[in-house]
């Protein structure tokens, strides 16, 4: 699909609130813009000067969505449930910690010479930082989801040494983000040979992490660390405070009733949570109740990871090789995933109807290709109706605006 939008709507989200903030543009025309941490908790793109639109239209992962594919899950070459044979990174981990037992193999196996990747700030920790991590300890230290925004790109790009290697780690986003620059400025060869995603339901607003915080009773200024979850599979979502109390939440709580109620508005259009432009995309493998739904139970860490190009499957033989997965091959990997990520499918399968009806409301939608009719149609009547109901009664107690 090549979502491109029309000028209107590219001006949309160079003024308003569908910027998702990857950081890219300061890069790409310099003094004419910069990054912005706005009262909603997100970052945006604020332009004071003429910038080339379509260059924009190009580079902008929200504008330029050209690497979704016409299947749900995008191209998997083989799927596996998979975890970090280090215990130490498997309970560190957001999921089975694969994420960062790759890029631990990259470095240790001289693959790469820095790992591109988002940690928590050590100053201010619940804010976020991107980083080049280049030992096994560093890529430990990020370790874990941190649902909050960070503008990837802002900065990171100039501090790339032309004769190294890197992995970069990111968001579904940030990957189109990284690819779109990458086609644009090929001669800027960033020498990224590695990326790698995981699966994304949105960025909450960095606001939402501080009622987390206030449903914890713990002040901001006290907070010496945060962990969203992870150190357990999901894990807490916890706070370390100066005094070396912890505080702590179920993960369930903290994403279910707070971020992921605060999501990026443009995030709520996106169609691409499963990382489908990157090497390898890892999500949560949950385990299942009798109908095949998620359980969130707490239990050792395990991803399901999809491989998908043949540098990706490289990488994941010689790590698995190399003593740093374990893994077994998934069969039926799409029927499973629909279960598994219900969420992930839904999303995709009913944006058509969620499309229909808020432009049967005049509400602001991006202009999508014919391959979500494709998805829609995998979806039963019954189940797009009921979508479609809410949809509107949101609408109409004006929940969505
Ligand atoms: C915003 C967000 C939404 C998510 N939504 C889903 C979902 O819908 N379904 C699902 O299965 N899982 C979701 N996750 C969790 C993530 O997909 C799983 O943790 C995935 O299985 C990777 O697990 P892992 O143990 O391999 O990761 P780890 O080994 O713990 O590595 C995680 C990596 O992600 C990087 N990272 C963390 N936060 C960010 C960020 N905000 N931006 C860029 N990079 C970051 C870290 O630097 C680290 O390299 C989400 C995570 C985030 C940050």
């Amino acid at each position: 699909m090549n979502n491109h939008l029309n000028r209107k709507e590219s001006l949309c989200i160079q003024n308003s609130s569908n910027c998702i903030g990857c950081g890219l543009c300061p890069k790409v025309f310099g003094k004419s813009c910069h990054m912005e941490l706005g009262t909603d908790g997100t970052y945006k793109i604020k332009f004071n000067g003429d910038i080339d639109e379509s260059l924009f239209r190009e580079i902008c992962p929200v504008a330029n969505n050209r690497y979704i594919s016409s299947d749900i899950w995008g191209n998997i070459n083989n799927a596996y449930f998979s975890n970090a044979k280090d215990p130490a990174i498997r309970f560190k981990g957001s999921s089975g910690g694969v994420t960062s037992a790759l890029a631990v193999f990259l470095l240790e196996e001289k693959e790469v010479d820095g790992v591109i990747q988002v940690c928590a700030d050590t100053d201010s920790p619940i804010k976020n930082i991107v980083k080049i991590s280049r030992s096994a300890e560093e890529v430990l230290n990020c370790c874990g989801s941190r649902y909050s925004p960070v503008s990837v790109f802002d900065g990171i790009i100039d501090e790339l040494k032309p004769d190294e290697t890197y992995c970069l780690i990111g968001k579904p986003c940030d990957i189109r983000a990284f690819k779109n620059y990458m086609r644009m400025f090929p001669k800027h060869s960033l020498n990224i040979k590695y990326t790698l995603s995981f699966f994304c339901a949105g960025v909450p607003s960095a606001n939402a992490t501080k009622e987390v915080l206030k449903k914890l009773g713990v002040d901001e200024k006290d907070v010496v660390g945060f962990d969203y979850r992870g150190n357990g599979w999901p894990g807490y979502t916890q706070a370390v405070c100066s005094d070396g109390s912890k505080k702590t939440m179920e993960y369930n709580e903290s994403w279910g009733a707070i971020l992921g109620r605060n999501l990026h508005s443009a995030c709520k259009f996106c169609v691409d949570g499963v990382g489908v432009a990157a090497d390898i995309s890892n999500g949560d493998a949950w385990f299942a109740d009798e109908k095949g739904y998620p359980t969130f139970t707490e239990a050792d860490g395990r991803n399901i990871t999809l491989i998908r190009s043949s540098i990706g499957q490289e990488l994941f033989n010689k790590a698995v090789e190399k003593g740093y997965i374990e893994c077994s091959a998934v069969e039926n990997c799409e029927s499973i995933l629909e279960k598994m990520q219900p969420y992930q499918y839904k999303r995709k399968a009913l944006m058509y109807t969620k499309i229909l009806m808020l432009r049967m409301f005049g509400k602001y939608t991006p202009q999508y290709d014919s391959t979500l009719k494709k998805w829609d149609k995998k979806i039963p009547f019954k189940d797009k109706f009921i979508y479609a109901k809410g949809t509107v009664d949101r609408i109409l107690k004006k929940k969505i605006k």
